[in-house]
This record gives structure tokens, sequence and C-alpha cells, in this order.
């Protein structure tokens, strides 16, 4: 079973394992020999063991996606099942499982987004969003949050923000950028919630206009930042993008790679705020990693730009089959166990309550926000001036501690910047998310020793 001690054979292949990688494997965003990177031996539910053996609890869902846990034995099944079957067809076939996926992607989707273009993962549904937004138009800008992650390739990496896009900028590709609303860290000195929906709505009217309206193809913005902090907009905000996108003839993208499949206690993180963009871009939790898919829901508006006109884009792997199954049963596995719903209701009645008592103990929290299965943990030096524990872009030796501290306690968590986020399977069960919990309690008097003022 998973909880039975590594054999010595699979200490040995873990072993072998890591120093293959360290001789020939090139690891993302990364100094390649400053990297040690934790061997995954198994993994089941919210649980991974590393190489030695040791059992952590995942509260980082690996990066965000696996939101239904590991191996769920439904979906390991259903891929099986298609492997057995089919493994692989050209996408311009039409395929039982693709379109099973689509048709349940589609019903999930706000609005009229009902067509449904898939791609390998985020990053390139966030380029398709964006030709399919300027081919519609005719315009060429993209507005985007600085504090934004919208993937790795060329012209995702320009739309992002943060501070990965800065050494990939090479003329930057028509991206825009401006300040999304963030009372914490309030770019427009604003005091309430809708002080900042207020301002940053203005702000986002005047790049606007100064931009010129006939130049932007589309506004693209996380439902909720992910990547970037956990920032969940204000009450009104994201009705006032869409109202602005509208009145000057601007795409709305809403970026759901992260936010989207449950991780914020709704199927879409948008669907807390009763808004409808025109393109809607999703990876990560649809199949929860367990096979690579991504893509873009359409508006019938600009499905209608492509009936008689091509579309000039597509993929080898469009729709794949293996993806395809995943994605369906992946799906149909949160529907029959209320997934969406536990996350929404363990994020209000467990994680809410646990870290607004961590707020109140520990002078190096600054703040605790998010929803669902989504939060974030704002770390500080000093709660008056707010300075970060770790500087913005960078890691420190203060939050290197805390994770090592995590680590050696048995809770493997996610970390950027000065920010620690609660991010576990959405499926997770309220004994584990507390002990998960109970360990960031701990370690965050490490923290606290690192507080001036
Ligand atoms: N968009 C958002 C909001 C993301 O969080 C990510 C990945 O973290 C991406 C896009 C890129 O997705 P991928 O890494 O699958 O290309």
């Amino acid at each position: 079973t998973t909880d039975s001690p590594l054999t010595e054979a699979e200490l040995a292949s873990a072993k072998r394992a890591y120093e293959l990688d360290r001789k020939h494997v090139f690891h993302s965003w990364s100094a390649q020999e400053q990297l040690k990177p934790m061997v995954i031996t198994r993994a089941d539910g919210s649980y991974v063991w590393d190489g030695e053996g040791n059992k952590l609890l995942d509260f980082s869902s690996q990066l965000v996606n696996t939101n239904i846990g590991h191996q769920h034995p439904k979906v390991v099944a259903a891929i099986q099942e298609q492997a057995g079957k089919l493994c692989t067809v050209a996408p311009q076939h039409a395929n039982d499982a693709r379109s099973e996926a689509a048709r349940l992607i589609a019903e999930l989707t706000p609005g009229d987004l009902n067509r449904i273009f898939f791609t390998n993962g985020g990053a390139d549904a966030v380029e398709h969003a964006i030709r399919m937004a300027r081919l519609h138009t005719g315009k060429y800008k993209v507005l985007s949050a600085y504090r934004s992650y919208h993937g790795g390739t060329a012209l995702a990496v320009n739309v992002t923000g943060d501070p990965r896009r800065i050494p990939n900028d090479y003329g930057n590709a028509g991206a825009v950028h401006f300040h999304a609303p963030f009372l914490y860290r309030s770019q427009f000195h604003a005091a309430t919630e809708a002080e900042e929906s207020q301002r940053a709505l203005e702000h986002l009217e005047t790049a606007i206009q100064l931009e010129g309206a006939s130049n932007i193809a589309a506004i693209i913005l996380e439902s909720i930042p992910g990547t970037a902090g956990i920032m969940v907009p204000p009450p009104g905000y994201l009705q006032g993008v869409r109202e602005l996108a509208t009145k000057y003839g601007i795409i709305y993208i809403a970026d759901e790679v992260m936010s989207g499949f449950g991780r914020a206690g709704k199927w879409f993180a948008i669907d807390h705020f009763d808004v409808a963009p025109d393109l809607l871009t999703f990876a990560k939790g649809v199949t929860s990693g367990y096979v690579p898919l991504g893509g873009v829901a359409i508006s019938e508006e600009i499905y209608s730009t492509f009936a008689q006109r091509p579309y000039p884009g597509g993929l080898t792997y469009s729709g794949h089959p293996l993806a395809s199954a995943a994605a369906v049963a992946t799906i149909n596995a949160m529907r029959d166990e209320s997934m969406v719903e536990n996350a929404a209701s363990l994020g209000e009645s467990v994680v809410a309550p646990a870290l607004a008592r961590m707020a109140e103990r520990h002078p190096s929290i600054g703040e605790v926000r998010g929803t669902g299965m989504f939060w974030a943990i704002e770390l500080v030096k000093n709660r008056a001036t707010r300075e970060p524990l770790a500087p913005y872009g960078a890691s420190s030796p203060e939050m290197n501690e805390l994770i090592g501290a995590c680590k050696s306690r048995g809770l493997l968590p996610f970390a950027n910047f000065n920010r620690i986020h609660v991010v576990p399977p959405l499926n997770i069960n309220a004994e584990d998310l507390q002990a998960g919990l109970a360990i960031l309690d701990e370690v965050f008097d490490l923290a606290d020793a690192h507080v001036q003022g």
C-alpha cells in the first residue's frame, strides 16, 4: 500500500531519479545548479511521498492543479480505459471523449461560452484567446494587470505582469499593464474596498483612453489572481471591467487557468461575481493535471467570426483523447463527490477561522485572504510599514526557513515571494486540513522572530 515504507528497490530508484535529473533534466524558471528537486515516489489523495519515503501533506496541490487530489481511482481508470480503446486522433476528426469533454465544459462555463477550443495547457489557451480577440476586433493591444501570471510562452509571458516577464520582454508584443485592485497594497490610497474598486475602475478607464480604445483588442484578467497573491476583487470591480470592455468594444478574457474548476469554491471564480466574459481560458483543474489539457471557452459572438472564415490556429493534440477522457472523468468525479461544495464549505468553516486566529496570534502575518481552497497568507517584517518578509520578485532566508520547517513537519507548502498559499486539493478532509493549518501556525513562530517594530 502507499503507507508502507519504501522498499530498498524504491529507495534505489529514487536515488537514481535524482542523479539522472541533476545530469540531464533542465528545469523551469531555475538556475540549474542551485536546484535540489524533491523526488516524488508515490502519491495518494492529499499526500505525496519523497525519495526517502517521507509522507507529506500536499498543501500546494502541486502547481495548484491536482484539484481532486492524487490518483483518483475513477480518473485513473478512465485514462486506462481510453488508452486501451483509442490513444490519439488528429485534431480534424471528431471523437467521443473530446465531444463529451466539450459538452461538460460548455455546460459549466458562464454566459453563452458554448464552444470549446482545446489546447495543451494554460499558456497556449491564453495565446489563442488573445489571437481570437485580435482577429475578431481587428485590434492589437492587450491590457493586463501588473500583479498577474498568464503563462510562460512568448505572448503569455509578456501579458503576464509578474517579474518573470522582465527578462523575456523584447518589445512586449502589444501588452500594456495596469493596476488591478489590491487593497492591502493599494495603488489608489484607498481605505475601503468600495474606494479601491471605484478608483481601480477609474484607473482602468483612463488607461483605455490614453492607450486608445481603437487599438485595444482585449483585457485579460485572472478572475481571482493566483500566483500573484489571491487578491479576491472587491464587489463591483469585475462588473465594472465587463461594462468598460463593452463600452469600448474590447474583448474581456477571464483567465481561469488556476482559479477555475472549483478552486475558489465555485466552478469558476468569476461565478462569485455574476459576470460573463467573452472568452474564458482554463487548464490545470480541468484534468487535475493527470493528463495535460487547457482550452478556451468561446462566446457565440466570437464564434460567429470563425463560422465561415477559417480560424488561423491549431495544435496536433487539440482535444487529445487521453486528456479529454481525463477531463470527463475529473468533472464527473467532482460532481459526484460534491468537491466544489466541499471546497466552499471547508474554506468557510475551517480555513477562514483558522487563518483569522493565526493572523491575531502572529505579528508576522500582515493579511490573510481568499475563498474556497484558494487562500494567501501575506508575511511581513513590520505590520505598520507592511514591509514583506521577502522582496517582490525574490525569496529570502526567512521564507526559506519557513518552507524548510513546513517540509520537516510533513507539510508541502506553496510559497511565492513573501506569501504562503493554502491551496490543498478540493476534496481534502477536515482533519487533514486542520493538521496542515496547525503546522503552519507552529512555523509562523519562526517568522515572528524576524518581526521588527
Ligand atoms: N494562467 C494562469 C492564471 C496560471 O496560473 C497559469 C499557470 O500557473 C497559466 C496561465 C499558464 O498555464 P500553463 O503552465 O499550463 O501553461
